[in-house]
């Protein structure tokens, strides 16, 4: 059996023709000069005992039913596939709920969500060395850096100062040497492998927002920093992104 028209359609539709992990969003044919990536209907459990996941027990009729199908772009669906581990069966399953309901909640309200500021939803990437967190803050106009409650002293001197030190960074990288950039990617490399230790995960976002000023002004496009440090336990982690409601308040550089 192969996947129905009405269950393509079905699958397409609630996903919000997005990648229930990066949200990218993604055609059924391959369009001529845009710059949309090409959507793969996934198996959540392979139909092959030997496939990824296969070794589960089906959870519906059929293999090519919704209930076992996930839209993602080719790279979360090699990854997917690979990290069989990682992505479990529930673990798919609860991304592909919270995928729906994100695409219920947010882009049914807001069909322009994805292109300003006005999305309720983010995603952020897993973000492991100095060079990704400066390739996030690099000469950015604003920035948001959130954290989890903390509650031990040791978590207190350590996440907060972290955040003191990369916003004092934001508005000095592009005058700083190679030289010295490479000494405070390695400082950050281990902050963020200390961080790690106590239990954290470190994620970030860069993006281009429309920005409004408190009189609802609008001020154009400006490049926004998100870095957020959770707990390993945090529910908004999905593999190596965490998905988590927008920030409501972000600090103007200027
Ligand atoms: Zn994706």
């Amino acid at each position: 059996m192969s996947i129905s028209a009405k269950t393509r359609k079905s699958l397409w539709a609630k996903s919000g023709n997005r990648c229930a992990i990066c949200r990218l969003e993604l055609v059924q044919d391959v369009v001529e000069s845009n710059n949309l990536i090409l959507g793969e209907e996934c198996h959540i459990i392979s139909s092959k005992s030997n496939g990824p996941r296969g070794d589960n027990k089906l959870h519906c009729y059929d293999y090519d039913d919704y209930e076992n199908l996930l839209l993602l772009c080719a790279n979360d669906h090699k990854r997917v596939d690979t990290l069989v581990e990682t992505y479990t069966v529930e673990k798919l399953i609860k991304l592909k709920k919270t995928h729906s309901q994100w695409v219920k909640t947010t882009l049914s309200l807001d069909p322009i969500a994805f292109t300003n500021d006005e999305f309720k939803t983010i995603s952020l990437k897993r973000i492991k060395t100095g060079k990704e967190i400066i390739n996030v803050i690099d000469v950015v106009h604003t920035f948001s850096f959130e954290n989890d409650e903390l509650i031990e002293k040791e978590e207190i001197e350590l996440i907060p100062p972290f955040f003191d030190l990369l916003k004092e960074y934001v508005d000095i990288l592009d005058m700083m040497s190679f030289k010295q950039i490479a000494h405070l990617s390695l400082e950050i490399n281990s902050t963020i492998n200390t961080i790690e230790e106590k239990g954290f995960k470190v994620f970030g976002l860069r993006r281009s927002a429309k920005i409004l000023n408190s009189k609802k002004e609008d001020m154009g496009i400006w490049d926004k920093a998100t870095i957020v440090i959770v707990r390993n336990d945090n529910p908004g982690i999905v593999g190596e992104h965490l998905i988590m409601k927008t920030p409501k308040s972000f600090k103007l550089k200027v």
